[in-house]
């Protein structure tokens, strides 16, 4: 049997069924229907901020974040992420400035944040990466001296606390990603989380063509989250105590059996982090080419590890102008493979890949 890098977690299938049934008696599919109504209910609750937008993805989410907050100019960014982040930068009209990152914790490097801005930036967009939070208070404090904006792609961290607390109202606005391989997922789906209400309120108009009134547009685009995803998302919050509660068994078991191995480092958390087990980074000593043996002795063993994330974003081809150096960063996406972590991971399969692991290192 196959182990893949991840395997989206499925709710018993009558309990969706059941979620579903009533509309087939509305016939109201999407637009803001009831079940939309009642996940942003849900997930405020779970929540420390007043307001939540959803949308159809978290990309989505991200640009249309970027479009209510009415950033111009140039956005400090990093390049250790998923396109995705740097994707809604450049859709938006926008010049992403690689900043580069932490070599214990992968994200933004506040230390190098100042020396990047100029009058033309307006925002500093970072990622809390493998649910490792950003260095917030320096980022805060930066952000204030120069009046720029902070958007947390937050797609990594959902549910997660720092000091007991959500990590959702950090910055001026974080983005969660419910696509199906998250810890939570609405099949596809995503959201905005903030306490600023004018930003809220555009931000519906945006996930909705605009739409003021039946001859105003005052934005373009349509992005909104449907009734299925949303009536998907009431089933999985139900299941996501014991999806985190099983990511952790697997996540603890690997690192009991890969801490003493001294090939690999296995990445930090802070202490104060109540996490959600996201991803299970490892940093292959010894070069990018001992990582793709490893990959590739993986794979031949029915393992499928993910080179995630490989290569920078800023190392793709169509965002070549906005290249700049970072060594860390480099580094990291040539060393760093995710082995497989989900919910349904059994520990005999936690077993089996890291005796892969052990037995590569010989
Ligand atoms: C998954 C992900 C996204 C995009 O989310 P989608 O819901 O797939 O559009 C953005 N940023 C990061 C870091 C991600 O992992």
């Amino acid at each position: 049997m196959k182990i893949n890098v991840t395997k989206p977690y499925l709710p018993p299938y009558e309990e969706y069924i059941y979620e579903i049934k009533s509309l087939w008696d509305s016939c109201w599919l999407t637009n803001f229907g009831e079940k939309h109504e009642l996940l942003v209910e849900a997930l405020r609750s779970k929540s420390n901020v007043k307001y939540i937008n959803l949308f159809t993805n978290g990309h989505q989410a991200l640009e249309s974040a970027i479009k209510a907050f009415s950033l111009k100019g140039s956005v400090i960014t990093t390049p250790f992420t998923f396109v995705s982040t740097t994707s809604a930068i450049v859709n938006c009209g926008l010049k992403p400035i690689f900043c580069d990152v932490k070599e214990d914790d992968y994200t933004i490097d506040p230390s190098k944040i100042e020396q990047l801005i100029t009058e033309d930036t307006s925002a500093i967009i970072a990622t809390h990466v493998y649910g490792n939070i950003c260095d917030h208070d320096k980022i805060h404090a930066i952000a204030k001296k120069y009046d720029l904006k902070v958007i947390y792609d937050a797609a990594h961290a959902f549910n997660e606390k720092v000091d007991d607390k959500y990590i959702y109202d950090l910055g001026d606005a974080s983005m969660v990603s419910f696509h199906a391989t998250k810890v939570f997922h609405t099949i596809e789906g995503g959201a905005i989380y903030t306490n600023n209400k004018e930003v809220s309120e555009k931000l519906k108009l945006i996930s909705s063509f605009g739409l003021q009134g039946e001859d105003v547009i005052i934005h373009s685009g349509n992005s909104k989250m449907n009734e299925f995803q949303a009536a998907m998302g009431l089933c999985n919050l139900r299941y996501l105590k014991n999806v985190i509660e099983n990511r952790k068994l697997a996540y603890n078991h690997y690192s009991n059996r890969l801490s003493s191995l001294e090939e690999i480092t296995i990445n930090k958390y802070c202490e104060n982090l109540e996490r959600n087990y996201s991803y299970y980074p490892i940093f292959v000593k010894g070069g990018a080419s001992k990582r793709e043996e490893l990959v590739a002795f993986l794979k031949k063993n029915g393992v499928n590890a993910r080179l995630y994330f490989y290569p920078l974003t800023s190392k793709f081809t169509i965002f070549e102008e906005y290249y700049r150096e970072t060594p860390t960063a480099l580094k990291l996406s040539e060393n760093v493979l995710c082995l497989p972590l989900y919910a349904d991971l059994s520990l005999e399969d936690v077993d089996r890949v890291v005796d892969l692991v052990i037995e590569f290192f010989g």
